[in-house]
């Protein structure tokens, strides 16, 4: 599956907030939200009046973004979203937070995303015993996600398990950091997916004008 692979920190500033896509960086001063708070480009200085069809557009754009999902499959996302029980939005949310590159992340096995992508792409994780390179794959509550034996002297993973109380620590996770696994226990709080903070229904508006 395809992904972006161009400078990200400009994504952020077009957002006009951190959306922690770089890892330690974001937790420092050199991030570029803090030094240029402003979006990129010739013209990001400028006024700019968003209409309502922009603002939407915006977060629909912000949500992708830090996920890392690209256009066809997050609108999938939202369509599978449409087809669950709930509220859209936080059935998207939801199927969103289950991809396996985000629970890695989550739980803090890499410190960014595409960390995490980059860990499951190169078979270093396992689910319920089972190596798993499919960063897009969806976990069920009660899934094991564990770092391969053999991959647990990786200086990254260390580093990044070093920090993890720095994150928000949230209820449907449940870390053991000795042993370099965690379990999914199921759907994500929404009250607890407030960094950064998203308006899953301006995303459910959009793609249901
Ligand atoms: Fe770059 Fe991270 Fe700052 Fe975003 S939050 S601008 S990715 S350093």
């Amino acid at each position: 599956m395809a992904r972006y692979i161009g400078p990200v920190c400009k994504l952020c500033r077009r957002e006009g907030m951190k959306l922690f896509l770089k890892g330690e960086r974001c937790y420092t001063d050199k991030c570029s939200v803090s030094r240029r708070p402003y979006p990129p480009g010739q013209h990001g200085q400028g006024r700019i009046k968003l209409t309502e069809y922009a603002v939407r557009l915006r977060e629909k754009q912000k949500v992708r973004r830090i996920y890392g999902v690209l256009e066809r499959q997050f609108q999938q996302y939202y369509f599978d979203a449409t087809r669950r029980k709930g509220r859209t939005g936080e059935q998207m949310l939801g199927l969103v937070e289950s991809r396996l590159d985000n629970v890695v992340h989550r739980l803090g096995f890499a410190s960014s995303r595409n960390e995490a992508r980059q860990l499951v792409k190169h078979q270093h994780i396992l689910v319920n015993g089972k190596r798993v390179d499919i960063p897009s794959y969806i976990l069920s509550a009660g899934d094991k996600v564990e770092v391969r034996e053999k991959s647990r002297g990786i200086k990254y993973i260390a580093a990044s398990l070093a920090q993890v109380e720095r994150r928000a620590q949230l209820s449907w996770l449940e870390l053991d950091k000795n042993n370099f696994s965690g379990v999914f226990k199921g759907l994500p709080v929404r009250e607890e997916l407030n960094e950064p903070p998203v308006r899953e229904q301006l995303v459910v508006e959009y793609y249901s004008r």
